[in-house]
Order: structure tokens, then sequence, then C-alpha cells
């Protein structure tokens, strides 16, 4: 087996992945399974597809050299701008592809859960436009920190139901959406948002995010006539990382994921991580259905997490990555919260392009790899726009 033909049969990247769920999810997993292979395979479902993503979605999305923040961190850097498409990130493209198999599947509701909302308006577009009801739940203070991502939802059609329960945030979501998902498994489709969670979503996730790396590689290839010297990107669940990384994966193109290092030096609130690195500082474990790396603590409580940028607060990862950073064929990296402010303004102002906070831990990564190997050539995977982030970026002064 190639690193491209992960995962095997049972759903496992190497040790990682499987299928850790209620007796009640088993069968509702197999069907989609099935599902998914009979709707990836069929020529029509692709057409249909393509046709949403070129047409609503905005694809392809462009690649642009950064020409003046390559000059200023000593790099040649490309950025693939996913911030273009439609709803402002790479979301939309597996929101698309998933509401396609839930409405093929005959399903008569869609659950979602969402983190800082981008999710969560990426799904509530695409059921909108299928006519699918949908409902998104989100934990309450995340509905207070994103205010306005609620009134997307909500003006797109979709119940957004708030969670008390738990971290009230995303790992309280995620339980929520599941236990919706277990009371009618065969009436309800889950629109799970990242490579995350029991298999099939980690492949299901990534095989609809692959679009992302297969129009660079081609972009890339006929702009330069030659391929880059490696691929970096953010990783919070690691969706959009994956899905730049695996077209690349039989090239000799080094393969970069940035954690959120949070306010490195400072100690978590609530005795926890601090930050939300979970490759370079978890350790394998259970969390949502999946075997994978985890912040935990050494009774296997899961870590109160912290990022500046709320797509990355989360303390699990995909297990494809948690297998390519055991194999040593991608490299894992944290950036801080400060160094990832720092880059977003040199992209702005360098630019003209306002990065999502996510996606600026990419940029830090980028220039920090900029010192140690000058004068290479970085394809960065430009996730999503920073407009939902100008309060965050007003708090801290810009
Ligand atoms: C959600 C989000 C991320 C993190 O999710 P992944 O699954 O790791 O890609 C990164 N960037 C943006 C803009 C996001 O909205």
């Amino acid at each position: 087996m190639t690193a491209t033909t992960w995962p095997d049969a049972r759903g496992r990247f190497g040790k990682f992945g499987g299928r850790y769920v209620p007796e009640t999810l088993v069968g509702a997993l197999e069907r989609l399974d099935l599902a998914a292979h009979e709707a990836l395979a069929d020529e029509r479902f692709g057409e249909t597809l393509s046709l949403e993503l070129e047409s609503w979605v905005g694809r392809p999305t462009p690649l642009s050299r950064a020409q003046r923040l390559g000059d200023a961190w000593g790099l040649e850097l490309w950025l693939k701008r996913e911030d273009l498409a439609h709803t402002g990130a790479h979301k939309i493209n597996n929101a698309v592809g998933q509401a396609l198999l839930a409405q093929r599947m005959g399903a008569g509701r869609v659950v979602a859960e969402t983190g800082a909302g981008q999710h969560g308006v990426a799904a509530a577009a695409a059921c909108a436009r299928l006519g699918l009801p949908c409902t998104v739940y989100m934990g309450a203070i995340d509905m207070k920190r994103q205010a306005p991502n609620v009134q997307r939802m909500r003006l797109f059609g979709t119940e957004v139901v708030p969670v008390e329960a738990g971290d009230a945030t995303l790992r309280a979501a995620i339980d929520e959406a599941m236990r919706d998902w277990v009371a009618d498994p065969e009436g309800t489709f889950y629109l799970l948002g990242s490579v995350v969670g029991p298999h099939p979503y980690p492949w299901l996730v990534r095989q609809f995010q692959r679009v992302i790396g297969i129009e660079a590689r081609h972009q890339f290839l006929k702009r330069t006539g030659g391929l880059p010297d490696a691929c970096i990107a953010c990783v919070g669940g690691g969706s959009n990382a994956i899905g730049l990384f695996h077209p690349f994966l039989d090239d000799p193109v080094e393969l970069i994921g940035i954690e959120a290092g949070g306010a490195t030096g400072r100690s978590g609130i609530d005795g926890g991580a601090g930050h939300a690195a979970t490759i370079t500082h978890g350790s394998p474990g259970v969390l949502h259905g999946c075997y994978s790396m985890l912040l935990q603590d050494s009774d296997g409580q899961i870590l109160e997490t912290h990022s500046v940028s709320a797509g990355l607060d989360y303390p699990g990862v995909g297990p494809e990555h948690s297998f390519l950073n055991s194999s040593s064929i991608a490299y894992y990296y944290t950036v801080s919260d400060a160094e990832a402010i720092g880059a977003l303004e040199e992209c702005s102002r360098l630019e003209g392009i306002l990065p999502a906070l996510e996606t600026a831990h990419a940029l830090a990564g980028a220039k920090n790899y900029g010192r140690d190997h000058p004068g290479a050539s970085l394809l960065l995977g430009c996730s999503g726009r920073g407009d939902k982030d100008l309060d965050i970026l007003a708090g801290a002064g810009l």
C-alpha cells in the first residue's frame, strides 16, 4: 500500500483512524461508506459536483504569486486562493459534496456541528441551495464569539441550536450533533466538517478537499514548469492541509503542516494545554469515534485548548495526519498566536490579501521555513479570508 491509497478497508491509516462509535451508528456508517463509494465512482455524480463547484463555489480558485511577501521572507511564494471560494474558505468544497451525497441518499434532513461558524455557514449555504432542512449545533460560547456567522446561517434558513453542555465549544457541539444523528440515523445525514470522526469521514472529507491540491498542482506546473519544493498549510482538524497535500504524496515535495502554538510560554486556562498543537504535543487516544493524536492529561481527560484562531482550536486531529507524521511522510511544526498575527499583518500590507487567522499560521510557518531554506519555492494553502476575524484583530490592536 502506498500513502496515496490509505485508508485500508477498515478505515485505518496505519494504526490510526477506525470506528469507535455506539452500536446504533455502526449500520449508519456502513451505509454511508457504501453510498459514498458508489457516488464517487459514479460519473454522473462527479459531473453534478463539478458543475456546482464551477458555477456556484467559483472553482477553480486562482494560484497567486505572492511576490512582495516572498521577497520579504526570502521565498518564491505561491498562494492557493481558497479565500476566494464561496463563503470565504475551503470548507464549502466538502459541504457541497456531502450535501449532494445526502440528497442522493434520500436523507430528509442534515445535521452539522460548527466551532467558529465557518463550516456551519458552508453547510447551511449548501443545504439552502439543495432545499435540504439543516440543523447546526454550536457551542453557546462560540455563538457569542461568532455572532455574524450565526446570523448568516439563520438567513440561509438553518436552525442553529446552542450547546451549553461540556466546554460549550466545538467539542461539545460534535457530541450533540452525533447524539441527534443516533436518534434517527436513517432519515438524518450528518455533514461533518473536517477529516476527523469515525470512518468513512476522514476519507470522505479528504476526497472532497483533494480538489485543492489537484488544481494547485496543475496550476503550479503550468505557471512554473515544475513542482514546488514544499507545500505548507495550517492544521486544525486537517482538511485543507490534506486536501492540498494528498495529490503531492507521490512527488518529491516536502509536506508541512502548521499547528496552533497558542500563547507559547503561558500555561493554559484551567490547567489546559494553552495551545492546540495536537500532533506536535499530543499523544494517541480516541476522540469523536476515531483513534488519533489528541491533547489529553495522564488520566485520558481531554485538555482545554487555546488558539487565537477559533478554527484551529480543537484537541483532536485527523488520523491521516497522525499517520503521515508517524511515518515521516509529512512534517508538523507550531507557530504562536503572536507569530500568526504578525504574518497576517505582513501579508495584508504586502499583498492586499487579508487572510483568516487560521491561514495566518501557515503564513508564519512559511516565514520560518524561508529562514532555514532561503530561495525555496513554497506552495501555501490560503485556506480562508480574514474578514470574520476583524474584531479579534481590533482587540489585538490592529
Ligand atoms: C476551519 C478552518 C480551518 C481549519 O480546518 P481544517 O479542517 O484543518 O482545514 C483552516 N482555515 C480556515 C479558513 C477555516 O475556516
